[in-house]
């Protein structure tokens, strides 16, 4: 998805029942502001609260997603949500003068004709994405599991499992406006009579019908019209995935792999991306290190190491403890050379740069005690190196050096560690000699 922002261009309406009251109720999309996300507003509760559709403000996910805020409550967030999501609104209000959004025919197709009656602008801001950087997994006790892996596209396979395997179907699609309103968002909400047939019992689906669902009763499939996909079940599995990870509120970079997924594993992964989301911001913000106490700038740093430009992988000495340890760091940005070739469309630190960064950061420790600078160290061994996580662009290598052995101001031996955001993404132990 490119760029910049979008909400709506004008606001558009569409009016239903709702399935869990059977009342009738009137949806508005309105246009909102860039950073604004998506917010329901109930226009029928006084001072019209809104509420943010965030992953924060999850109540329930029996059967549907709700929402709440206090006692406020907004039912069935995910079809709205996915086609808004999906066709690549950023920023909205979903106003309702109920508490819950007209169900439709049980699909997402409704809202996707009220967004195109509306139009899609792109606003001034640019969009920010999540791009996936390593496995992101979630399991439940009810056997669905959920994983999202690294890819250059919002892509979902989704495997989709019936009670005693019935209606097993499988899917796999990349999710773009086009593809979601052609082959997702008319799947329509299926439901097994052994399910639903308490809830009617109980009066609480007064809204449904075979008109919003489809009623599977053995290897009977009920419905008004006839299935509109063959695999229409697990389409409407990932429409409703689609839903619930809207809730994350960024948009997506990755692949889900999904089986047997419900809005309760499907909520579980949006929050395991937050927290994954969270930790990525810091280091996108430069940090500011105080001069003081034992840190060396980069002037320092190149008055004690004849490294330059580009193999210089230290920009400062942060703080030295004793005479044994030292930790430096390096800001990769994606100006670095080595990212042109390393690898075209996929940025990602050699692995071999961050051990030459392990290096010239324990040698500057060496050269310190020592009290002689401007000496090349030459490497004798380097054992034990693991690279456990990938560097990309934005981040912020701390790399640490402890000295374990030196012997004769010409020998050392340090054990190093390189962390991005508090995690190790590569560490070894370094012997080297100096002329
Ligand atoms: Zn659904």
């Amino acid at each position: 998805m490119p760029g910049f922002q979008q909400t709506l261009a004008k606001s558009a309406s569409l009016s239903g029942t709702s399935l869990h009251t059977g009342e009738q109720v009137t949806l508005r999309l309105q246009p909102a502001p860039a950073d604004h996300g998506i917010k329901f507003k109930r226009k029928d509760l006084q001072e019209e609260p809104i509420i943010d559709a965030k992953i924060e403000n999850l109540k329930t996910v029996e059967r549907a997603t709700t929402i709440g805020e206090g006692s406020m409550r907004v039912h069935t967030v995910e079809h709205v949500l996915a086609a808004l999501a999906a066709m690549g609104v950023d920023n909205a209000i979903v106003e309702m003068d109920s508490n819950e959004p007209p169900i439709g025919d049980g699909s997402a197709h409704p809202y996707v004709e009220v967004i195109k009656k509306a139009g899609v602008a792109a606003q001034e801001k640019p969009r920010q994405t999540f791009s996936v950087r390593e496995p992101i997994h979630v399991e439940t006790k009810g056997g669905s599991l959920l994983v999202v892996l690294p890819d250059d596209k919002y892509r979902i396979s989704c495997t989709q499992v019936g009670p005693e395997g019935r209606f097993s179907q499988f899917f796999s699609t990349e999710i773009t406006p086009a593809i979601f309103e052609r082959e997702i968002a008319p799947a329509r909400t299926f439901v097994f009579y052994e399910d639903v047939y308490p809830l009617m019992e109980k009066n609480l689906i007064k809204g449904g019908s075979l008109e919003n669902a489809i009623v599977v009763r053995g290897e009977a499939v009920l419905s008004k019209e006839p299935l509109r996909f063959p695999d229409e079940f697990v389409r409407h599995k990932i429409l409703d995935i689609i839903g619930d990870l809207a809730l994350f509120g960024h948009r997506i970079r990755g692949h889900v792999v999904a089986v047997k997924p419900g809005h309760g594993s499907n909520a579980e992964l949006a929050r395991a991306m937050a927290k994954e989301y969270a930790k990525t911001l810091p280091s996108i913000q430069p940090r500011a290190f105080p001069p003081g106490e034992g840190g060396l700038d980069i002037r320092q740093v190149m008055e004690i190491l004849p490294h330059r430009y580009p193999f210089l992988m230290v920009d400062r000495i942060i703080g030295f403890e004793g005479e044994i340890k030292v930790t430096g760091v390096k800001s990769v940005t994606i100006n670095e050379p080595y990212f042109a070739g390393h690898f075209p469309g996929h940025p990602v630190m050699p692995g071999v740069l961050q051990v030459e960064a392990m290096a010239q950061v324990a040698s500057i420790l060496m050269m310190k005690i020592t009290k002689s600078a401007s000496r090349i160290g030459y490497f004798i061994s380097a054992d034990d190196v693991k690279f456990r996580k990938p560097v990309f662009p934005g981040d912020t290598l701390f790399i640490h050096a402890e000295l374990t052995k030196a012997r004769s101001n010409r020998l050392a031996k340090a054990k190093c560690q390189c962390m991005v955001n508090e995690a190790v993404v590569s560490e070894g132990e370094l012997m080297f000699t100096f002329l």
